[in-house]
């Protein structure tokens, strides 16, 4: 079967999708993004993904490629077309195709947006969980607007390509204090030892994962302590636990850190029973 894309109004094959060669997306990274999961045939949190776009959109004053109830409705075929019941979507919106010049294109130039879903193996993730993952940290080397969802992930991309290369699967980044910032696609907590959940506040210098912000729904309900604050990397070396989250991990352990061992190397027991609950928390919308 052919996976099927939507581009600008189109449904079409994606071996034949394609967007204007002066797109402000390809040629500045004029753009926004959003990924989101899909579990037994349910969107998880759409409604906050969605809420997430408009405010990157309205930070950048990129225009609305169309109303909620459209684009959901959009998302919807677009996974209902590909069949996919276990998988994510990848939905982009720019700021158009225009002649290449810095500012912004005349008013009313029509956003671009695309929208692509793929199927993803349960069996991949298990495997993460089972075992956790090894990252690397690196200096912080971002612009400050990382709050914004856009595609300019070029140090994003390096940190994970020189993780991958020294042996590892993902990296952190950390400022120049030794504060741990985040992942290079995704947020860091740890388990103190004393057994508190602490993640950075996500006012600035991070992006404010949706799984971030419903694991704190999660560990509500499972009566664990939140602690909104920054921690260093000798905090995070010294945790009990580190794990990850994002929409397409969900909450994956961190067993080594450049190299060390995080408590006996193994998956923690907390990170385990905060992903179990996780999807019965989360906003479920059906395809
Ligand atoms: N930080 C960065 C830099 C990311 O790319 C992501 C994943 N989109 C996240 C955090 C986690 O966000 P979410 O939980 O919304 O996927």
């Amino acid at each position: 079967m052919s996976r099927i894309a939507y581009v600008n109004g189109q449904y079409v094959r994606q071996s034949e999708a394609a967007v204007h060669v002066e797109d402000r997306g390809f040629q500045f990274a004029d753009g926004v993004y959003e990924v989101c999961e899909v579990r037994h045939g349910m969107i998880v949190d759409l409604t906050r993904h969605l809420n997430r776009l408009d405010r990157s959109l309205r930070e950048l004053s990129m225009a609305q490629p169309m109303s909620r109830a459209a684009l959901t409705f959009v998302i919807r075929e677009v996974l209902r077309r590909n069949r996919v019941r276990n998988g994510i979507f990848y939905l982009q919106v720019t700021r158009g195709a225009a002649r290449r010049d810095h500012y912004f294109p005349a008013d009313g130039t029509p956003p671009t947006i695309t929208i692509t879903a793929k199927s993803t193996d349960p069996a991949v993730s298990a495997k993460k969980y089972a075992n956790g993952i090894k990252v690397i940290t690196v200096p912080e080397n971002r612009w400050d607007r990382v709050d914004i969802k856009t595609v300019g992930l070029l140090p994003n991309v390096l940190a994970k390509q020189q993780a991958k290369e020294t042996g590892a699967q993902d990296a952190i980044f950390v400022d120049r204090k030794g504060i741990v910032m985040e992942g290079a696609s995704s947020n860091v907590w740890i388990v103190t030892p004393d057994g508190e959940l602490l993640t950075r506040p996500a006012e600035h210098g991070i992006l404010k994962g949706i799984t971030r912000t419903t694991l704190i729904d999660v560990a509500e309900k499972l009566a664990l302590k939140v602690v909104e604050r920054e921690f260093r990397v000798d905090e995070m070396m010294a945790a009990r636990e580190v794990f990850f989250t994002s929409a397409t991990g969900i909450c994956v352990p961190i067993v080594e850190v450049d190299g060390k061992p995080i408590a006996n190397g193994h998956p923690g027991t907390v990170s385990g029973s905060i992903r179990d609950a996780f999807f019965d928390i989360a906003e479920k919308t059906a395809i």
